[in-house]
């Protein structure tokens, strides 16, 4: 059993999808094991994306992810890492697969609805950085 960390984007946010962007998770056999709403500030989010400070669209992603409210989750299940990034698709939603969440939702390669930790190692990083252990989850 694995966890990762899931992130709904200001775009869906904005669009009231965050309910139906959840259930696609649960329906995939992804359990929510905690949940929270939160706006980053600029010093959030830059240090959220620090791996990202030097491509060419940092700042632009920093100003869109402060651009609106989040939401974060902590989801659990059988290669969860992998199995949500398959349930997201493609960062760019043109490349993305039907029935993905970017492919249903995404409005475009910045504004792609989710994020997704890309290894377990980051998951334990990127879960310690949004949450604060209160969970007891
Ligand atoms: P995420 O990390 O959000 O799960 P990802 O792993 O598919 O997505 P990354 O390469 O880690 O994509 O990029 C992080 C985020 O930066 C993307 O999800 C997207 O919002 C934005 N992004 C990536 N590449 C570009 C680009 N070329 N132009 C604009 N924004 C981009
Ligand atoms: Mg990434």
């Amino acid at each position: 059993i694995e966890r990762t960390l899931c992130l709904i984007k200001p775009d869906a946010t904005k669009r009231n999808l965050i309910g139906a962007i959840l259930s696609m998770i649960e329906g995939k056999g992804l359990t929510i094991k905690a949940l929270k709403k939160l706006k980053l500030t600029k010093e959030q989010a830059a240090t959220f994306y620090i791996v990202h400070k030097e491509r060419p669209f940092y700042n632009d992603l920093i100003n869109y992810m402060t651009s609106g409210p989040i939401v974060a989750a902590i989801l659990e299940g059988e290669n969860a890492v992998k199995a949500y990034r398959e349930l997201m698709g493609a960062t760019n939603p043109e490349n993305a697969e039907q029935g993905t969440i970017r492919k249903t939702y995404a409005l475009n390669l910045e504004a792609n609805s989710v994020h997704g930790s890309d290894s377990p190692e980051n998951a334990a990083i990127e879960t310690a950085f949004m949450f604060s252990g209160l969970e007891n989850c």
